[in-house]
């Protein structure tokens, strides 16, 4: 917690002026905290008076980092098999507890999920620790989360991987809160400090414009979701072996405040332009809704989706399902090709992993050129009507 002296506070206002979240005033003669202080650190550096310190001792204490080993995935079962997070998860979990010299194993809630245990283990989970009951059918936050309390308390992994996933997202403050860990959310990248055997947690920070390395030196477990298609996907192993440990669900766990009246699939948009080969892009270069016509006849050309930048989204061009970056989805298909969009680092975040990257854009300097493996200057209006032209050829 922030200790604020108030023999040595002068009432300065240099911390609140330094603090990024609203979280110190001084309505007198002292400074205030409240809840939003993340314990960032800036107000204790800034302050002239020495009046500030954050006090971790007493956390530090209760945690034995040495009784922590292990790297715990939460596997995420949802309409009818795993999500494909997971296995990048497993992927990614495999690399680190290879590294640490570690089992990894997966968590994996359901109402009926036993038969996907082996592909758990196939991809790379040395342990497979397998919720199964009713009330995990549907998705309740309370009881997942108090499900993966349970096992990472009995377990004491290092590390817990969870996808930022809608139901990741809700689900893991929850469990780090209940065990007072650290969170980093949304990595791009995941390593471990030889040195010290550190899980190095990479993500981008202010915006895109700098990537932030974040380390939890002092809580257990170190706590970090992934979002979908950063990370590669483990390669089955069917020869691999593993184990299947049912887990124990007390009564307690099962009384959820949640009650689910009703299940809606989301009809309006069925691609998801995560899972497709080859994506045709528009941004605010269409200049209008007419343009994604366009882009959608070159992607039913290349049998491939929509997707759009975030200026076409807000635009209420395209509807935000579609959108790629940093607050869209991240792809990485075959081929993405960007027609009208500039490459904003927001946008190129969301879409650098992509095997193939077309650009067509009108101005020469456009940062998409940096990224693009193919570049075509000129308007978007000319060159894609003989893209089409070109492959409607080719077919016949
Ligand atoms: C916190 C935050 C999060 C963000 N998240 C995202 C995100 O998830 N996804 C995202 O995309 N953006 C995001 N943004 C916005 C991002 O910064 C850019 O504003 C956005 O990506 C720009 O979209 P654009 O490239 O379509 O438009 P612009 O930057 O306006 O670029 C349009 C491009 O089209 C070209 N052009 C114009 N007419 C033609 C033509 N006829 N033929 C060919 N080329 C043409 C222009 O030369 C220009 O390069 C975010 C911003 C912030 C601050």
């Amino acid at each position: 917690m922030l200790i604020i002296d108030s023999d040595k506070c002068t009432a300065c206002g240099v911390c609140e002026t330094s603090c990024a979240f609203g979280a110190i005033s001084v309505p007198s003669d002292c400074a205030v905290v409240n809840d939003s202080c993340t314990l960032c650190g800036a107000c204790v550096e800034n302050c002239p008076a020495d009046a500030l310190r954050i006090d971790v001792a007493e956390r530090r204490a209760s945690v034995n980092i040495g009784e922590y080993a292990g790297v715990m995935v939460f596997a995420e079962y949802r309409h009818g098999k795993v999500a494909p997070v997971s296995y990048e998860l497993l992927g990614i979990g495999r690399k680190l507890a290879d590294q640490r010299g570690v089992k990894l194993s997966a968590v994996l809630p359901g109402g009926s999920v036993a038969a996907y245990a082996d592909d758990l283990i196939a991809a790379g989970a040395d342990t497979v620790f397998l919720a199964e009951h009713p009330i995990f059918e549907q998705f309740r936050e309370d009881v997942y989360a108090g499900i993966l309390e349970q096992v990472i308390r009995d377990q004491q992994p290092e590390v817990v991987l969870a996808g930022a996933t809608a139901i990741g997202r809700s689900v893991i403050p929850y469990v780090a809160t209940a065990i007072d860990a650290g969170l980093t959310a949304d990595c791009t990248r995941l390593e471990i400090r030889e040195a010290d055997g550190m899980l190095l947690q990479t993500r981008p920070a202010f915006g895109g414009n700098i990537m932030a390395t974040i380390e939890c030196p002092h809580t257990r477990p170190q706590m970090a979701t992934v979002r979908p298609k950063v990370m590669a996907p483990a390669i089955p192993d069917l020869s691999r072996v593993g184990q299947v440990v049912p887990v124990q669900i007390p009564p307690h766990l099962l009384q959820s405040q949640i009650e689910v009246l009703e299940t809606v699939v989301n009809t309006e948009d069925q691609v998801n332009i995560q899972e497709v080969e080859t994506l045709v892009a528009g941004g605010r270069g269409l200049d209008s809704p007419k343009g994604f016509q366009l882009i959608r006849d070159l992607a039913n050309e290349l049998g491939g989706a929509v997707a759009a930048s975030r200026a076409a989204v807000d635009s209420g061009w395209i509807p935000y399902p579609h959108q790629v970056g940093q607050t869209g989805k991240t792809v990485s298909p075959k081929l993405y090709i960007a027609c009208g969009i500039s490459g904003a680092v927001q946008h190129a975040v969301g879409m650098q992993s992509s095997e193939i990257v077309v650009a067509i854009n009108r101005d020469k300097n456009a940062p998409i050129f940096d990224i693009a493996t193919y570049g075509v200057v000129g308007d978007l209006y000319e060159v894609v009507p003989q893209l089409i032209k070109r492959l409607q050829e080719i077919k016949k």
